[in-house]
């Protein structure tokens, strides 16, 4: 695996001496964070960000008089153009921030199928269009959308090793697909959709595109303006940023059509004691106090991966995971899930008649900090035959000796379980 190395041009000492955290030891044994699908660490220029903005300019923002308002206003309202920069959003785009992609991907279904002012976008008889990959945070909701409206709800489903097909969806788009949604990367197996084309054959067909970047934007960080894409939905917490922030990104179109679900200070213009007319965007989907501190935290991590540089990041996590995959598939009785997918930082697999719970908890008596379970994708491990996995996943700081102790640790914990 040499060669993997040397295509590696991140200076890992300089990026991990950024997360001290890592430095750390689990069970008597170096600390291998290999959970990063989960959440990613952050490193101090975030922390710092956030320090800063606590410390200097915390106030409630909008209208208020005062400097530190004023400070706090400026500091979220730069915030968003840096993640709209970050996303590759054009000037017919708009971000609003949410408190993740589960928030993002309910408003976004909730938003749709909720009367209003206006009829709710999805009507009876309308289809819905979800990929089989996805987490229970981009099915969930459309499931309720489609009860809520009277609509059909259809999946896209994977062939047997997890891949989606634009064929298949062709085959599934009619005149009454009003919705197509789908993940960047599955976040369950690693498997990365063609979702580029997948989007752009379902806009053709007339439908709301929606794309959940939430396990893309740590490395390969989708470009809106260069998808057919209408909503984008990703979290602060798996790309190096803080908890409880996120956001929902996309056409104005798209976005002035949804119903604001949430219903209070700062999202509407005029109240009477009647009725109340809603802000313009993005404010009439932000209604109450956002966290300024984390939309400040999560701007800084986007500057951070600029600075590091996507290329090299993405670059590295694809390596690290095809070390994993190559490595774990190796092991007797191993399958790994999505063998195919070289653009993920995720590996997925099971262990004939082994427990994944098992595994985990001996790997991290090994300091390996793995995940396992069914990774919020039931219907997906169910159809692919499959119960709980085991899932080992990348970040920029994660090197090729953690990839081979989590090859080690796998192979002794099934010596030991079998
Ligand atoms: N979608 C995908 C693909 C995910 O991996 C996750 C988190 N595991 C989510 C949605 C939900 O993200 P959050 O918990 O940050 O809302």
């Amino acid at each position: 695996m040499a060669e993997l190395r040397l295509a590696n041009p991140l200076d890992l000492a300089a990026v991990r001496a950024q997360f001290p955290g890592l430095n750390q030891q689990v069970n008597g044994m170096p600390l291998a964070y290999l959970d990063n699908a989960a959440t990613t660490q952050m490193p101090l220029a975030v922390q710092e960000a956030m320090r800063h903005f606590e410390q200097h300019d915390r106030a409630n923002i909008h209208r208020g008089m005062h400097a530190l308002s004023q400070r706090a206003t400026d500091d979220f309202e730069r915030a968003r153009q840096a993640l709209e920069r970050f996303v590759g959003a054009g000037p017919g785009h708009e971000l609003v921030f949410t408190s993740g992609t589960t928030d993002a991907l309910n408003l976004v279904a909730g938003g749709l199928s909720s009367p209003g002012t206006v009829p709710a976008w999805i009507r009876p008889g309308d289809e819905i269009i979800v990929s089989g990959l996805e987490h229970h945070a981009n099915l969930v909701p459309w499931q309720q959308a489609a009860r809520r409206c009277g609509a059909v709800l259809r999946i896209l489903l994977p062939d047997g090793q997890g891949r989606l097909h634009a064929e298949d969806l062709a085959r599934l788009l009619t005149p009454r697909t009003r919705i197509f949604a789908v993940t960047a990367c599955a976040n369950a197996t690693g498997e990365r959709p063609p979702y580029e084309v997948l989007l752009a054959l379902a806009a053709d067909a007339g439908a709301l595109t929606v794309l959940d970047a939430a396990q893309a934007v740590g490395h390969e960080v989708p470009q809106l303006s260069a998808l057919a894409c209408d909503l984008m939905a990703f979290s602060g917490h798996k790309m190096l940023g803080p908890m409880g922030i996120g956001a929902l990104v996309g056409r104005r179109e798209a976005l002035d059509r949804l119903v604001p679900l949430r219903f209070g200070g700062d999202m509407v213009e005029w109240v009477g004691w009647d009725e109340a007319r809603f802000n313009d965007l993005p404010s009439r989907l932000e209604g109450g106090t956002p966290n300024v501190g984390a939309a400040v935290g999560l701007a800084a991590a986007a500057a951070f991966i600029g600075e590091v540089g996507r290329e090299a990041i993405d670059a590295h996590v694809r390596a690290l995971r095809a070390k994993a995959a190559a490595g774990l598939a190796a092991i007797e009785g191993v399958t790994v899930l999505a063998p195919n997918s070289s653009a993920s930082a995720i590996v997925s697999f099971a262990a004939a008649g082994v427990h994944p719970h098992d595994i985990g908890t001996l790997l991290d008596e090994q300091g390996i900090a793995v995940r396992t379970g069914h990774h919020c994708a039931q219907p997906l491990l169910d159809h692919l035959g499959l119960g709980s996995t085991t899932r080992a996943s990348f970040a920029l700081y994660n090197t090729f000796d953690e990839v081979e102790r989590l090859r080690i640790g796998v192979e002794r914990a099934l010596k030991l379980l079998r």
